[in-house]
């Protein structure tokens, strides 16, 4: 019998036939990530609905030294979601889905916080946040597929970032199947706890690559009572900059802070968004913003007392047509490239962000080749998602090669948010040292050391 066959026949004892697939067909959409540019190949797709079943499928991997990979809502978009584009003949690899580890407790109102599987949605776990009156403090575009193991996994940040800190800052505790089986269990709703390494910070943004997360205690947060959004078409990024201080130093919250180009703002508006505002500018900053008293009073007075702005409308929050033209943007955009799109997701210096965004614009200029620049981003967390739409498959690594040389000259990183995956291994020494690195390997081969867990992610 094949080692594949033998894995097979023992997966299926502990998670029934039906949640081990090996039907090409059936995976098939594991086996292609949400951009469609990675695909991998697999000896079976393995859904437990348990921890106890993730630790039985792991000891069982770790046994046969069987490769795995970690999928979640596949949604992250660096192709660290799929398994390696070639099977090991060697080495079976298994493609292990959270999709059936879906629940959520109830939760803890008085110390805010909420338990819930790893497969569980962002948008599931928001709304049972809200029954109780609370809100759960991650969001992104990605939330009715996004899960709670993927956005701890890629430490993600998302449009409330700027107010609420990232996903490994809401995390109280974590339950994860080591690379042997074993479980690990930090589970308390202390909000004081220094008893040695933060372990739950360290799984945090690892990518699968340490730990298969099965359960997470998040924090959840009081939502503001009114907030309103502005969107207000301006001529320079520093507008965009200058708007966003203004808020702040007024006494007002901000919620979120997101810069769009006219562009984007076309591309969605092909897509069948509204177009935000009646007048055209090169730039659109979005602002959601929150605080006392008479909140829409304050922010028209805060649009008409800044310079530069070409027009501006604002609506009482959610504004859910004002957020779709900037939230629908990632997906007009894979909808509109003759090839796969080059997606760099970078930050700089907040001060670094006017220039850094004119040489970005200018990657498609170089002459040689066609290349449609779509820039948008997190803009007060100094995140600007670089989108390349066109270029010729064989000119991609180029292309990021002139967009990553850029980000270094402004002292920026070469991932802000996506993590590392598959389609950054190659430059992860453009943002760590060779000393930092080596501890990252010291520290997957300590909890890792047949170096199974999603092999190819981050470390190439
Ligand atoms: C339209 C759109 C908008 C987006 N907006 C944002 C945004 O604003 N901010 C942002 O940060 N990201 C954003 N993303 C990217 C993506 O949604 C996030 O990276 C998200 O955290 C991935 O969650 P997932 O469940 O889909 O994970 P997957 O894509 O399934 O996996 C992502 C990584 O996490 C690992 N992983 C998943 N689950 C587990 C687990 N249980 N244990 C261990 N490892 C695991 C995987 O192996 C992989 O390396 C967006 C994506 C799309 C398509």
């Amino acid at each position: 019998m094949r080692a594949a066959d033998t894995l097979q026949a023992s997966l299926r004892e502990v998670v029934g036939d039906a949640n081990v697939l090996t039907d090409p067909d059936a995976m098939a959409g594991f086996l292609v990530d949400w951009t469609g540019a990675y695909r991998g190949e697999a000896d079976a797709v393995v859904r437990p609905r348990t921890t106890d079943e993730v630790s039985a499928v792991v000891r069982i991997c770790s046994g046969a030294g069987a490769r795995i990979c970690v999928q979640g809502g596949n949604t992250g978009l660096v192709g660290g979601s799929v398994p390696p584009a070639r099977r090991d003949p060697e080495r079976p690899t298994i493609l292990l889905s959270t999709s059936r580890m879906t629940d959520i407790d109830e939760v803890d109102v008085i110390g805010r916080c909420v338990g819930a599987q790893a497969g569980a949605t962002v948008a599931a776990i928001d709304a049972r946040a809200a029954q109780a009156g609370l809100a759960f403090p991650i969001d992104l575009a990605s939330r009715e597929s996004a899960t709670a193991g993927g956005v701890v996994s890629t430490n993600a940040g998302g449009t409330r970032m700027i107010r609420r800190g990232n996903t490994r800052s809401q995390v109280l505790g974590i339950e994860a199947v080591l690379a042997d089986g074993r479980v690990l269990r930090r589970w308390t709703s202390l909000i004081k706890d220094n008893v040695g390494y933060d372990l739950p910070g360290l799984l945090a943004g690892s990518e699968g690559t340490l730990a298969v997360v099965t359960r997470v205690l998040f924090r959840l947060v009081v939502p503001p009572a009114s907030a309103v959004v502005a969107v207000a078409a301006v001529d320079h990024v520093q507008t965009a900059i200058d708007l966003i201080g203004a808020a702040s130093s007024q006494g007002l919250t901000v919620e979120a802070a997101e810069l769009m180009t006219e562009a984007g703002i076309a591309l969605v508006h092909e897509h069948g968004q509204r177009h935000p505002t009646a007048s055209r500018a090169p730039f659109y900053v979005l602002l959601e913003v929150c605080g006392p008293g008479d909140i829409e009073a304050a922010t028209a007075e805060l649009l008409s007392g800044t310079d530069g702005l070409a027009d501006a409308v604002l609506e009482p929050a959610p504004a859910r047509a004002l957020w779709g033209a900037r939230e629908s943007h990632t997906e007009s955009i894979a909808r509109s490239s003759a090839t796969p799109v080059v997606k760099l997701d970078i930050s700089v210096p907040i001060r670094a962000l006017p220039e850094a965004f004119a040489d970005l614009a200018g990657v498609g200029d170089s002459g040689d080749f066609d290349c449609r620049p779509v820039l948008f981003g997190h803009v007060g967390d100094g995140n600007i998602h670089v989108n390349l739409l066109d270029v010729p498959v064989e000119r991609a690594g180029d292309v990021t090669d002139t967009v990553f040389g850029i980000v270094s000259a402004h002292g920026g990183s070469i991932s802000a948010e996506h993590g590392i995956g598959r389609a950054k291994a190659r430059w992860t020494h453009l943002g760590r040292s060779d000393v930092d690195l080596d501890a990252m390997r010291a520290i997957k081969s300590a909890l890792d050391p047949q170096w199974l867990l999603n092999p190819g992610v981050i470390f190439g």
